[in-house]
């Protein structure tokens, strides 16, 4: 194939702009926000579903200790009926005897039940800061992802901008360039990593990074301005300085 020298000018700024669309979108596919914010999201769901066990032990002590506080209220509303009975002085001595042992056995209970009902408080309590700590954690992460949204939202359409200037240079370049050179170039493109023409640096490929050996560099020395050579390596077009 022949193509003038500035042809083949051209085509290595051509490849320029390309080399740098496919950095700009590495850049995009690998944003610190993208991996930052699926590290909040997994977060996120277990502090989820600790939230969901930690919140349904919560309403189960919660009910253990209205229990308690009513087993509590029980004894207590027995102790001061009898007391009443006690105070009344209409009792007789039997069942005055039997109305203090009572009492005393009630009070005994009652201590028992409280020492109980506080039990259940500190566990309940316990729980209770466990779970205010998870809705913390909750509103901290949310508002931790908000921000990082706003940044990949930001670092996007920067990224998006140089895109489409990018995209305008490109169509605004192609089509001075021969296009069967265009083409056979972007043709090369697909199986060579993106890159299609690389410039011959001394005995070097710029695309492969390997030399070209003697007998191959005097026959390109050999040949005319406009022939078109490849690389032997990488089948890249090599373009001469
Ligand atoms: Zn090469």
């Amino acid at each position: 194939m022949k193509a003038t020298p500035e042809d083949q000018n051209l085509l290595i700024e051509l490849q320029l702009i390309d080399s740098q669309v496919t950095q700009v979108k590495t850049k995009l596919a690998g944003l610190p926000e993208l991996e930052q914010i699926a590290a909040i999201h997994a977060r996120l769901e277990n502090t989820a579903v600790e939230l969901n066990v930690v919140e349904t032990e919560l309403a189960d002590v919660a009910i253990d200790l209205r229990r308690s506080e009513l087993d509590v209220e029980q004894v207590d509303d027995r102790i001061q009926k009898d007391e009443k009975r006690l105070s009344s002085g209409l009792t007789t001595p039997k069942e005055l005897e039997q109305l203090q042992h009572e009492v005393v056995t009630l009070t005994k209970r009652k201590a028992e039940l409280e020492d109980g009902e506080l039990e259940i408080l500190i566990k309940h309590d316990g729980i209770k800061g466990r779970v205010d700590e998870l809705l913390n954690d909750q509103i901290g992460l949310k508002q931790l992802e908000l921000e990082l949204n706003v940044r990949l939202e930001n670092a996007r359409a920067e990224i998006d901008k140089t895109l489409a200037e990018l995209a305008q240079a490109r169509a605004a370049l192609a089509p001075k360039i021969d296009p069967a050179l265009v083409e056979l170039y972007n043709k090369i493109r697909l199986s060579a990593h993106g890159v299609g023409a690389a410039l011959l640096v001394g005995n070097k490929c710029d695309g492969c990074h390997l030399a070209i050996n003697a007998t191959e560099i005097d026959r390109i020395k050999g040949l005319v301005p406009d022939e078109v050579i490849r690389c032997e390596e990488c089948r890249r077009i090599l373009v001469r300085i």
